[in-house]
Formats: C-alpha cells, structure tokens, sequence
C-alpha cells in the first residue's frame, strides 16, 4: 500500500505519536500550521472524509472522541482550537487517508488554519 499514513501506522515511517489504540492513531503533523497541530486516523485505510458511510461510522465517531480527548490533555479546551478535514483536490487534501487536523494555540484565520 502506498499510503505515507498507512506506513506510519506500521512503523515504517516515524511519527511523534500523541493517542494510539487499537483502531486509532494520533501523531503530531511534520509541518505544523499552529503551536499545537496533531493528526488523528483510522488505522484502517479510508480515502478521505467521502468515504464516510454507515458502516464506518462508529469508527468515525471514535475518532472524534479522541480528538476531543486529546485536545482537552494539550490544554486547548480553554483557548479553543479546530478539527479540519480536507476532501479532495478543491481542499488540498494531499494524504489520501482520511484523517482530521486538531489545530490549536493560536488565533485562527478562517483558511484552513
Ligand atoms: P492534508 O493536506 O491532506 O489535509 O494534510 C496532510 C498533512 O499531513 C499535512 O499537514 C502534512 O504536513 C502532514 N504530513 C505529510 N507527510 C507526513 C509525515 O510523513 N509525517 C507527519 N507527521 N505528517 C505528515
Ligand atoms: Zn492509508
């Protein structure tokens, strides 16, 4: 699979890991738009938030909790912060593996960060 977060899940590719279970992982973004900028997966491989369905929705909502979680263990709850997902070419998706920005610890301009 030639997929740069599925080779992260592996351990193929290093990460400062933040949150991990059994069907999520959290690590912090390479290139951080924001004081706090972290990454939250499915450790199954979903293309992007378009592939959301019933079926993977459970899932979905989990990592949503976690995201919550983590947010709230980095000290962001107070300041506040924002969870982005980007869909395609038009929002720059550039990983094609679903996953949800946690962006925090400063002032947020309505662009994607
Ligand atoms: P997208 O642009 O698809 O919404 O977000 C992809 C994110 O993944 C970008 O913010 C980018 O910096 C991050 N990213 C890409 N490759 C790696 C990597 O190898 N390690 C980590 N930690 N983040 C990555
Ligand atoms: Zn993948």
């Amino acid at each position: 699979m030639d997929c740069i977060f599925c080779k992260i899940i592996a351990g193929e590719i290093p990460s400062t890991k933040v949150y991990e279970d059994e069907r999520v992982l959290a690590f912090r973004d390479i290139a951080p738009m924001a004081p706090t900028h972290i990454l939250v997966i499915p450790k199954e491989h979903i293309p992007s938030f378009a592939y959301i369905n019933e079926e993977n929705a459970p899932l979905v909502a989990h990592i949503l909790a976690v995201a919550a979680k983590i947010a709230r263990e980095e000290g962001l709850e107070e300041g506040g912060y924002r969870i982005v997902s980007n869909c395609g070419d038009d929002a720059g998706q550039t990983v094609k593996h679903l996953h949800f920005h946690i962006l925090g610890g400063r002032k947020l301009t309505l662009e994607m960060a």
